[in-house]
């Protein structure tokens, strides 16, 4: 499969170039060697994404739910026969793992267009009596939604923000991260050959200018973000400007708490599934780790030897679990963050260098960090590193650790390992957080609500909740008698 994509943008059901853009390499993290480059869309792409989408829109929300499913669900199977040839590129793209990009993205895609898919002819709303007729509701499209996405799972992102937006009737216009263009350009591609008229899905390349401009675009209705909290304020402000709706999936800085009775080697699994996985850059990450004093010593002894087994390397081989980093920026703020958790006097456990791979000398491979001795002020404690660092804190009592674990600006997610469910559901009832594991951490299906608590952002994807922020609800009062005089 060509790497290079036929042209930058995917327009009303057509690749579509504008030379004048500003060019974009997408490099390979692992060797640093540039594999395609797009254009960034200007005003005039977007302009045209817009009319393209509208047009889409009104033939798609005049289709029927059901219709609407179907091709949904054959966009599901089309991904799923494709996922070994979408995996590759998603690993040349992001440098995660083939192990992961077989399983966590296009799959993950898949299995959110089949849930909305079978969801399209079951939006429902009520109905009310009234003495002389009744009331009934309504839900309908907003229009054409912007989707921007994050480069951590970029056709995942695509995926669930798609999924929900079309079943509604809605059309998108889909801008992905300028680190990591290539897979949602073979979504839209997808969705086409599924059967979704021209414009229903639009993909357009460009930096942060080009997402500004399709957030601020006054034919765009709504605007769903996945992204960092600095960006997400940014964007929520100025789609709030013209009051469009939004969904924000913002970061976090997640903690899990491992009690004195929990399964220790479990809670070890749970941290590592939860700080190493796509090598760190997963914004429901626990890194924050509260450890009970009295098992301290077990968890480390089992954390140490479990990481000391992780193989990294070159993400195309299926025995690598643990590739590079993004890009060599990703890299440079992940390293700063060591060093600054050095600074801070944090001890540093394990890791904290670079990993020497012959052949791949030049790729943004980091090892597993982790830091002990670590206070809950220190920086490394309090902002997202978006990379494989882990902070273990020692804690004494359970009402000490809630507290600590909920002092955070962020609400994204968050953990506890303990054999005692009624200690289990007590803690989650108390974590500020949208999401919550009881004895697992990171594990994802998309048939529950997925989003954030405070700065983590605003609104749901997935599950039945997604349905909320992708329509809108219409109101319509029936009278079936006739009106007496009113004067
Ligand atoms: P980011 O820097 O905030 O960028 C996110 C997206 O916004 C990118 O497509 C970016 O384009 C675009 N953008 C930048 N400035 C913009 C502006 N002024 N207006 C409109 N769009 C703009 O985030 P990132 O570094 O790609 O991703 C990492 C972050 O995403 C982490 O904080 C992570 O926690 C978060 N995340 C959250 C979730 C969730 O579901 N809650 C999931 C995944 C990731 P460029 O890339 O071209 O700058």
């Amino acid at each position: 499969m060509p790497i290079q994509p036929q042209a930058s943008h995917y327009i009303g059901g057509r690749y579509i170039e504008n030379e004048t853009g500003e060019p974009i390499d997408s490099r390979f993290p692992a060797t640093g060697e540039v594999i395609a480059t797009v254009r960034a869309a200007d005003a005039a792409i977007v302009d045209q994404a817009v009319a393209a989408a509208r047009k889409g829109y009104e033939e798609w929300s005049a289709m029927s739910g059901a219709d609407r499913g179907r091709v949904l669900c054959a966009a599901a199977r089309i991904l799923r026969d494709r996922n070994e040839e979408l995996a590759m590129l998603e690993t040349m793209d992001t440098g995660r793992p083939l192990q992961e990009t077989r399983v966590a993205d296009a799959a993950s895609a898949a299995d959110c267009l089949e849930f909305f898919g079978g969801m399209a002819d079951k939006i429902r709303g009520e109905q009310i009596s009234g003495e002389e007729g009744f009331i009934y509701t309504r839900r309908e499209p907003f229009g054409i939604c912007a989707g921007i996405g994050a480069w951590n799972y970029p056709i995942q992102n695509a995926g669930w923000k798609a999924a929900p937006a079309l079943a509604c009737g809605n059309a998108m216009i889909f801008k992905p991260s300028e680190t990591t263009p290539l897979s949602t350009l073979k979504l839209a591609e997808i969705l086409t050959e599924a059967g979704a008229p021209d414009g229903v899905f639009n993909v357009i390349q460009g930096r942060g200018k080009t997402g500004q401009l399709l957030a601020e675009h006054p034919g765009v209705e709504k605007v769903s973000f996945t992204g960092s909290v600095p960006t997400g304020l940014k964007v929520n402000a100025s789609a709030a400007s013209q009051l469009k709706h939004t969904t924000m999936e913002l970061g976090g800085k997640s903690p899990l708490i491992v009690y004195d009775d929990a399964d220790i080697e479990s809670a070890v699994i749970g941290a590592l599934l939860g700080n190493f996985y796509s090598t760190g850059q997963v914004c429901t990450n626990c890194t924050r780790v509260y450890v009970h004093e009295t098992v301290m010593d077990q968890f480390l002894a089992q954390l140490s030897e479990m990481t000391r087994r992780i193989r990294i390397g070159d993400p195309r081989d299926p025995e690598t679990q643990m590739g590079p980093l993004v890009s060599d920026t990703q890299l440079a703020a992940v390293m700063s963050y060591i060093e600054a958790g050095k600074a801070e006097g944090a001890h540093l456990f394990l890791g904290g260098g670079r990993p020497a791979l012959p052949g791949l000398e030049d790729g943004s491979f980091i090892e597993p960090t982790i830091f002990t001795g670590v206070r809950d002020e220190m920086r490394i404690a309090r902002e997202e590193i978006f990379g494989p660092v882990m902070c273990v804190m020692s804690f004494a009592g359970d009402e000490e650790v809630i507290e600590r674990a909920n002092n955070t600006a962020f609400g994204l997610a968050a953990g506890v390992f303990t054999k005692d469910l009624r200690r289990a559901h007590r803690t989650a009832d108390r974590l500020q957080a949208g999401i919550c594991w009881i004895n697992n951490f990171n594990v994802y299906t998309v048939q529950p609500p997925f989003g954030g608590f405070k700065k983590s952002g605003i609104g749901r994807e997935n599950g039945f909740a997604a349905i909320e922020y992708y329509s809108q609800v219409k109101t319509v009062f029936v009278h079936l008698e006739p009106l007496a005089p009113a004067y």
